[in-house]
């Protein structure tokens, strides 16, 4: 046996190792208290206050994102939902009463929420605390044990999270576990009770593949293209600010970020306009450049920086023009915000996923284009409407699907833990936050008391007599 061979089923056997642990304690956990499992959220609470400028600093050293923006998008909305679940808990876990049904008489039934038991939890890198500790908080909630796998292309945040998910907590319950591809693969390989995994639709694949094996309930919280439809009707310098924070905000590696825009094509100009108003006003407000602006943050990587540039040079080679930016500096990960008009359907950029800071304007003359193009491709994570047209407003929802929608701005659905946030088929199974977080966690447990000494079903039990038989009759009338 050869060094590399043992270090792998070293690594096998430790990951399995956890598992089995935990496997034994979720059937203790199970039992605990809502009082416990508060406790424990708000051990976490103080955790990541003690923790923030840690994770400031981790993201920053990752892809120099500004600390206020990680308080903002990463550290702010784990702990808003700590708090909206706490606030919640008792409510959620009380077993809810349902109706009973006629030819049931005498029974009462409920719905219990119980721990599913161990589960995974993988997540990507471009909100890799939030995507890590927000699915964390469900788990906790719900009475599960949880394993959670952060993504090895943000190496500084994941050494943190472990950190802190060690000092929190005991391993038998939490546990992180950093590593590649290789290590996710040996996780998936395991028989977990759920798997919540955020990502791209690719490896979302391969995870409800291995999942299957098992028959693991997962939720797959994917991505795709976003699209923008504006109507004629709003105020284009208003909106244009908007979209510019939505698509640069983490440097457009958002899972909800705009990913294109369709505007009418006779208020193209205007928008190429204001969005370069918008531009200057959020990232170059000093007038040194957006390179050496603070706020405006890195792509993660060489190989996602060459994936970008390469898309732009896709598209400018097909006939696309670059309306805004186009500079590009590998060095320094730097890729100014840049617009493109002129595109194509057959373009590169229009069939992946941009994940970056580059905004393709596509135009219509009637609305019906717009909505056919987008009923032509993947349903989205989100789709945005800007518009004062009620009536336009209705068409696209009711002419269209998508996992949410904020009209007249962007992203803000994500950050309302009342709304459930996930996709819909090619962008997601399974939805998320909240109430539908603890639930996507929990298995919902029908259960139905009978009385003890008398049942009205006994009336229908063989032999099938003719009186049998004048009940049955008698009882389908009321179907
Ligand atoms: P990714 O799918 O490459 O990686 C996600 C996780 O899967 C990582 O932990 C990674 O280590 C693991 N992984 C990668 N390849 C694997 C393989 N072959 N087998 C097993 N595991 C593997 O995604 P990413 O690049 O980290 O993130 C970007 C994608 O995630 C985008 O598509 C984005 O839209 C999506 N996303 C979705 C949401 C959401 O809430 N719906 C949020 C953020 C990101």
């Amino acid at each position: 046996m050869n060094h590399t061979t043992e270090l792998v089923i070293s690594a096998t056997l430790d990951v399995r190792e956890v598992f089995e642990t935990q496997k034994n304690f979720a059937q203790k956990l199970r039992l605990s208290s809502v009082e416990e499992r508060i406790a424990k959220l708000r051990r976490l609470e103080k955790q990541i206050m003690a923790y923030q400028d840690r994770i400031c600093q981790a993201v920053f050293d990752d892809f120099r994102k500004h600390p206020t923006e990680t308080l903002a998008t990463e550290v702010f909305l784990v702990l808003s939902d700590i708090k909206h679940t706490i606030s919640h808990l008792r409510k959620w876990t009380k077993p809810t009463k349902v109706g009973t049904p006629l030819p049931l008489f005498g029974t009462s039934s409920y719905i219990r929420h119980e721990p599913k038991g161990v589960c995974l939890i993988i997540s990507p890198w471009n909100y890799p605390f939030q995507l890590a500790f927000s699915p964390l908080v469900s788990a906790i909630a719900a009475g599960n044990c949880a394993v959670i796998k952060p993504s090895e292309m943000t190496p500084n945040t994941s050494k943190v999270m472990a950190n802190l998910v060690r000092e929190t907590f005991a391993k038998e319950e939490i546990v992180l576990i950093e590593g590649g591809v290789e290590t996710t693969t040996e996780l998936l390989a395991l028989p977990f009770n759920h798997i919540f995994f955020t990502g791209s639709p690719a490896v979302g694949k391969i995870v409800m593949a291995a999942a299957a094996k098992h028959l693991t309930s997962v939720t797959l919280e994917l991505g795709g293209k976003s699209p923008v439809i504006i109507d004629e009707t709003p105020d284009f310098e208003l909106i244009a600010e908007r979209l510019v924070w939505g698509k640069l905000v983490n440097n457009g590696q958002t899972c909800i970020a705009p990913d294109y825009v369709f505007v009418p094509k006779n208020k193209e100009n205007e928008l190429v306009a204001a969005l370069e108003k918008a531009i200057q006003k959020l990232y170059n407000s000093s007038g040194k450049g957006i390179e050496n602006e603070a706020s405006y943050c890195r792509i993660v990587n060489a190989r996602h920086f060459q994936r970008i540039n390469q898309l732009i040079a896709d598209s400018v080679e097909k006939g696309a023009k670059i309306a805004i930016g186009g500079k590009l500096d590998m060095n320094d990960r730097f890729i100014s915000p840049t617009v493109l008009t002129d595109l194509k359907p057959d373009m590169n950029i229009m069939q992946e996923e941009i994940f970056g800071p580059v905004l393709p304007v596509l135009t219509y003359h009637h609305l019906s284009e717009a909505l056919q193009f987008i009923n032509e491709n993947e349903k989205p994570l989100a789709l945005y409407i800007f518009s004062k047209n009620q009536e336009n407003i209705q068409h696209i929802l009711d002419n269209t699907s998508a996992g949410g929608t904020t009209i007249n701005d962007c992203m803000l659905h994500i950050s309302n833990p009342d709304l459930p946030f996930g996709g819909v088929n090619n962008s997601g199974i399974g939805k998320t936050h909240g109430f539908y977080g603890f639930k996507e966690f929990s298995n919902e447990r029908a259960v139905l008391r009978q009385k003890y000494r008398w049942t009205s079903v006994s009336m229908l039990y063989p032999p099938y007599t003719p009186k049998v038989r004048r009940l049955v009759d008698w009882l389908m009338r009321f179907f």
